[in-house]
């Protein structure tokens, strides 16, 4: 069983007179640096120049080059994109590192896949909110929280653990409930789940019906309807009562639908990819392809992306989003 740890675990603020670096202004940066700064800590952000840079000033943080930061902290905090954390490292921070400082991620990928390799002497920790920035920063301002994972891979200090803790509640997670995991375990449920289901599965599943109604002279306009608009009050349901809830909630037509036909579309083949897709994410098949790729200058990403964003049904959606103006947008 998965050992959850909340506000009364936090038994001393391991925080106590440090600086904290939160490097990276996006998503998940601006969420973690205001909770933590509205939490009493001290904060400042290490950034390149940019349009993060001046969103940092403008909510009045004291910006830094991504170097000056991680000398100036004693807890680093690592929240630019993955694919440019390990130079960034090389380059900015790892010769700003000192004994005893805390070098902390919200995704093991890099320290996991040994693009990032730390020195003995730092404590090496992860704190990974489930849910995108926005949305740490709204639910914490409404006094509630995302959950958040953590996990220790070195703990030079004897306080890795505390002071991972403290920086859960830094952000809120504390409030609502934070998980203990390794490394291993939340960089390949993260990589496998955006990878089979969340991100990869759906579209492709999305795409395959739309093409499937559409195929069959269908027209476009309807199968957007059938197969993608309502996925997401179908996702709604599920979120707030499981399947339970999204069945009791369909007609029997749908729900007798349900059971005789999603079988037989996800079957044991396409487990058995599933499968496949994990063992890749295992035995680093897949972060050696996307490091590689990165190196290169991302041509296979560019060239993939450009493809499905090339595909039929994000035409036919947009001009149909444009009827529904109460589909607003969620930045
Ligand atoms: P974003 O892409 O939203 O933000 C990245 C930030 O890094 C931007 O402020 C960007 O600034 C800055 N940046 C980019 N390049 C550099 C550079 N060379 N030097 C300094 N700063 C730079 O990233 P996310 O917040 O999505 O992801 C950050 C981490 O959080 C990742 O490890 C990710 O896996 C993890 N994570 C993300 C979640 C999410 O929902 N987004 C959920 C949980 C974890 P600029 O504007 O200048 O480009
Ligand atoms: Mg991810
Ligand atoms: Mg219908």
């Amino acid at each position: 069983m998965v050992k959850v740890y909340y506000e009364d675990a936090v038994v001393e603020n391991a925080l106590e007179g440090k600086t904290i670096a939160v490097v990276g202004y996006g998503s998940q940066g601006h969420a973690h640096a205001q909770n933590l700064r509205d939490n009493g800590h001290q904060v400042i952000i290490g950034i390149r120049e940019g349009k993060s840079a001046e969103a940092a000033r403008e909510d009045g943080f004291d910006v830094f080059e991504v170097s000056e930061a991680a000398k100036q902290a004693e807890v680093i905090m690592i929240l630019a994109p993955d694919e440019i954390q390990g130079s960034l490292y090389e380059k900015e921070i790892a010769p700003n590192l000192e004994a005893g400082n805390s070098l902390v991620f919200a995704h093991g990928f890099n320290i996991h896949f040994d693009v990032i390799t730390p020195p003995a002497d730092v404590d090496v920790f992860l704190v990974a909110p489930k849910g995108p920035g926005h949305l740490v920063r709204r639910t914490f301002a409404d006094g509630f929280a995302v959950p958040a994972l953590f996990a220790v891979y070195q703990d030079a200090t004897g306080k890795a653990k505390e002071t991972a803790l403290s920086y859960a509640q830094g952000i809120g997670a504390t409030r609502v409930g934070v998980l203990e995991t390794t490394f291993k375990e939340e960089t390949e449920t993260d990589l496998f789940g955006e990878q089979a289901v969340l991100c990869g599965g759906l579209t492709s599943l999305i795409e395959a019906g739309f093409e499937t109604l559409v195929e069959a002279g269908y027209q476009p306009e309807l199968a957007y309807f059938e197969v993608c608009h309502e996925m997401k009050l179908i996702i709604d349901l599920i979120y707030e009562g499981g399947f339970a809830k999204m069945r009791d909630s369909i007609s029997n037509t749908a729900e007798y639908g349900d059971y005789v036909s999603g079988p037989r579309v996800i079957t044991e083949v396409a487990k058995a990819n599933m499968k496949e897709v994990l063992t890749d994410i295992q035995n680093g098949t897949f972060a050696n392809n996307f490091v590689k790729d990165n190196e290169n200058g991302f041509p296979e990403f560019k060239k993939m992306r450009a493809e499905r964003a090339g595909h039929q049904i994000e035409a036919v959606g947009a001009e149909l989003r444009k009827m529904m103006p109460f589909v607003k947008t969620i930045d």
